[in-house]
């Protein structure tokens, strides 16, 4: 016996058990083969799917991703590791390339912006309202946290 996955013209898919291939067309081409839900003589294979899975699985191989997408796609999305690391390595820099004023920021931020201190690079605190006024100065403010590691001495 031969099994064959038919469907009618509307659609419905249903199994047909056939001696051989010969009797199943034999029988579509006298109209003897219906289908079971609309009596439709207009009957065609469709393709069965356990062939249908082998015929896949060769295809499913190359779209499966590769060892070098998965590199790109860590260097694109770093770890939480690599994160903390590159920003101790930016507060470093920051340290070593500013000179810490402390709570005489904003003072020391307006006095070189008048260029009544020699132009440098500095770091301290501010509150909100003295960062505000700062800014309508334009005087350039920006807030980095700079983890206490940072400020440790580079071995
Ligand atoms: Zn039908």
């Amino acid at each position: 016996m031969k099994v064959f996955d038919l469907a009618c013209e509307h659609g419905h898919a249903f199994e047909g058990w056939f001696a051989s291939a010969e009797a199943f067309g034999e029988q579509l081409g006298r109209s003897l083969v219906h289908c079971p839900v609309c009596e439709s003589a207009n009957v065609r294979r469709t393709p069965s799917a356990p062939r249908l899975n082998l015929s896949n699985a060769p295809e499913a191989r190359p779209s499966q991703p590769a060892p070098q997408a998965q590199g790109a796609q860590a260097t694109a999305m770093p770890t939480e590791a690599q994160l903390r690391a590159l920003w101790l390595e930016a507060a470093r820099q920051l340290v070593r390339n500013t000179e810490d004023v402390g709570e005489r920021f904003a003072e020391e931020a307006r006095r070189i912006h008048y260029q009544e201190a020699p132009q440098r690079g500095i770091r301290g605190v501010t509150t909100a309202e003295q960062r505000a006024e700062l800014e309508d100065e334009g005087i350039d403010v920006f807030s980095f946290p700079i983890p206490a590691a940072a400020e440790e001495p580079l071995q």
